[in-house]
């Protein structure tokens, strides 16, 4: 509802989001009706054939609510059209048939029909009453139908036949032909309309059917299924299904609480009110479906979280907007993993409660995720306004506290087991990450309060951070271990051995890599920025220069680079993990690089003319940079090939090297 539009708009907005929500209430029957033929008591004591027959009932079931479920918007409103139509139809015949057959017409001069007491007691009055109900159901049922023709009136004539039987006081058996011949009619004209449409639906169905392929094999399985998931709102369906049904039950349990307990009261004990709450919790996971609904229902909830936290703490980064996706996903392996829906009731809620501190751990990982950028920016960026950092502050606190008093509680009330092992492990991980970030957070705002240069600040930080990954690195292992054990003496399933080998693939291997690379291409900038020649003391004044990528003085020392340009180590070892080349001039810092790239590209793409593109070259001698670094990675480069390579360098600094770099960069 954010754009603001001139009224029609707003009207046309408001008329969308109307037949959305239609949509939506229904197609949830079908999931209704697929609930209840999974939750079905299955009587195997019965015949073959029975048995047959009852799982052909099923299967049919299942499968006409779900085509029901993924129809277009038109289509689902016609199938519902003539479905009510058909009922509308049926409940005339019904009434006609019991009005003329079963009422004692004479009798109701002096007694009521239905059940309801009719206020005259007199025959007119039943009369009209049935007059203006078939009235009603035949209007209902021609514009269902939309049938418009002159044919329509003779519909709701034929529907007042056996009424104007029963007026006429006509003997018995001629008002039962009467009601006989009605009900034909009506049957014989709903099938007319069947016959008629039945063409429409046989190009329909073909149409959608070209169309799915069509799109299956242009985009394949996974974003057909995507589309539809997008295009009938599932999630939506999902929730008004797990909360329309907890309403339901919730309903159904007051009302037996109530009778049970023979009070009148609308207010229930406060035992009772967590009987109520344990049982409906209990009954909202009992199946997959109903697994998939809580699922949808914690999106919503993680959604709206996760944007009340970016909004307080002030980000818009738009990638942290995946709560609603993460906490759901994680919630349904994690219910998947457990088995939690065949459990027996009372595990049940056992196992789901634990699932949820896994859960919570989470979430509480991700929103860590959140703040950290967002604290790194503030204290980087030097903003001073206390109203800025305040919030960031709060929620890293809250990230600290919450999972100490989580562990705390937990520790109290149980047992150590594997699970208990995971939150804990969890938990303070997730506590040494918050403590990570206020360190590195409190390290930069010293820098900007001092407003000097502090040469050994980048090392503070990145031991600080690798410090960080390391226990981080040995957490995810420890927890493999866990994991490990759980699956070996616990439980073993096979979505448990996946989750296993995605854990080791992200958490460790990933991890461990990252952290590989950046120590790798830690060292070879500071091996580069060694190789350059070093000025000091007297020449420094010299010079009388400013470094040229943070302009402060040089106090203590420089580095002059090949290419006569003078930069703080520290500064050029920052631009060094971006880029191999000088920032003033573009030409290669690092000549031992050269060397091998001259002789092996040399033939492939020729030499560029001087300054012809020089752009190009700039970008193609960054990629190569790039390349040669993660090559660095992989393999690990000799140490003494290294050494060799420097000494070759440190003859080369001068008029040699400098034409040399020339050579290559032309
Ligand atoms: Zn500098
Ligand atoms: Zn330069």
């Amino acid at each position: 509802m954010a754009a603001v539009g001139p009224p029609q708009q707003q009207v046309r907005m408001a008329h969308q989001q109307v037949w959305a929500a239609l949509e939506v209430a229904l197609r949830v029957p079908c999931l209704y009706i697929i609930d209840a033929i999974f939750n079905s008591y299955y009587d195997s004591s019965q015949s073959r054939f029975c048995i047959g027959l009852q799982i052909f009932l099923r299967l049919l079931g299942i499968f006409v609510s779900s085509i029901v479920l993924i129809l277009s918007q038109r289509s689902l409103f016609k199938f519902y059209m003539y479905s009510s139509a058909f009922l509308l139809a049926a409940t005339s015949v019904l009434v006609n048939y019991y009005a003329s057959l079963h009422i004692d017409f004479y009798g109701a001069y002096n007694t009521s029909a239905f059940g309801i007491e009719l206020l005259p007691r007199k025959g007119p009055s039943l009369w009209m009453a049935l007059i203006v109900l078939q009235l009603t159901l035949g209007i209902g049922y021609i514009t269902l139908l939309q049938i418009h023709s002159i044919y329509s009136q003779l519909i709701i004539l034929d529907l007042l036949v056996p009424v104007i039987g029963l007026i006429t006081e006509l003997p018995l058996h001629i008002r039962e032909t009467l009601v006989f011949t009605s009900s034909l009619i009506l049957t014989l004209n709903t099938v007319l309309v069947l016959v008629v449409k039945l063409k429409w639906f046989y190009y329909s169905t073909r149409y959608v059917y070209l169309l799915v392929r069509h799109m299956y094999r242009i985009y394949g399985l996974q974003l057909l299924m995507e589309d539809t998931w997008k295009r009938i709102r599932f999630p939506d369906i999902l929730r008004v299904f797990w909360l329309t049904r907890i309403t339901a039950q919730a309903t159904v349990l007051m009302y037996i609480l109530r009778m049970a307990n023979e009070t009148d009261s609308f207010f229930i004990s406060w035992d009772d009110f967590w009987d109520l709450i344990c049982n409906l919790i209990i009954s909202g996971c009992d199946s997959t479906l109903t697994v998939l609904g809580m699922s949808a229902v914690i999106s919503s909830i993680a959604h709206y979280l996760g944007l009340g936290i970016l909004a307080f703490i002030g980000s818009t980064e738009e990638d942290d907007r995946r709560l609603g996706f993460v906490a759901p996903v994680l919630f349904f392996i994690l219910a998947l993993q457990t088995g939690l829906s065949g459990l027996r009731p009372e595990e049940r809620l056992i196992r789901l409660s634990r699932n949820m501190c896994l859960l919570l751990t989470a979430v509480l990982h991700f929103i860590h995720g959140m703040t950290d950028p967002v604290l790194m920016s503030l204290s980087a960026s030097h903003v001073s306004s206390f109203r800025r950092h305040f919030p960031v502050l709060f929620v890293s606190a809250c990230l600290f506290i919450l999972p100490v008093l989580l562990s705390y509680v937990l520790w109290h009330h149980y047992a150590l087991n594997t699970w208990l092992f995971a939150v804990t492990a969890f938990c303070v991980e997730l506590c040494l990450k918050v403590i990570v970030s206020l360190t590195v957070y409190t390290l930069f705002m010293i820098d900007g309060y001092y407003n000097v240069l502090w040469e050994k600040l980048d090392d503070y930080v990145y031991y600080v951070r690798s410090t960080g990954n390391i226990i981080e690195f040995i957490f995810g292992v420890v927890m493999f271990g866990n994991g490990a054990y759980t699956m070996m003496f616990e439980s073993g399933s096979k979505i448990r051995a996946c989750m296993m080998c995605l854990h080791a693939y992200f958490n460790i291997y990933l991890q461990a890599k990252n952290g590989w690379k950046t120590f790798m291409n830690r060292r070879t900038a500071v091996k580069k920025i060694n190789s350059l020649p070093e000025i000091k003391g007297s020449r420094l004044q010299e010079i009388d220069d400013v470094c040229a990528i943070c302009y402060h003085e040089f106090t203590t020392s420089a580095r002059i680079t090949p290419c006569n340009h003078y930069f703080h180590a520290l500064c050029l070892r920052k631009w060094l993990y971006i880029q191999d080349t000088c920032p003033m001039c573009h030409q290669k810092v690092y000549i031992e690089d050269d060397i091998k790239d001259n002789s092996n590209v040399s033939n492939n793409n020729g030499f560029i003319a001087p300054n012809e593109n020089p752009e190009e070259a700039i970008r193609e001698a960054a990629a190569e940079s790039d390349r040669e670094l993660n090559e660095d990675d992989s393999t690990d480069c000799d140490d003494d090939v290294q050494r060799e390579r420097n000494g070759v360098i440190q003859q080369h600094t001068g008029p040699a090297a400098e034409e040399f770099i020339n050579d290559d960069t032309d």
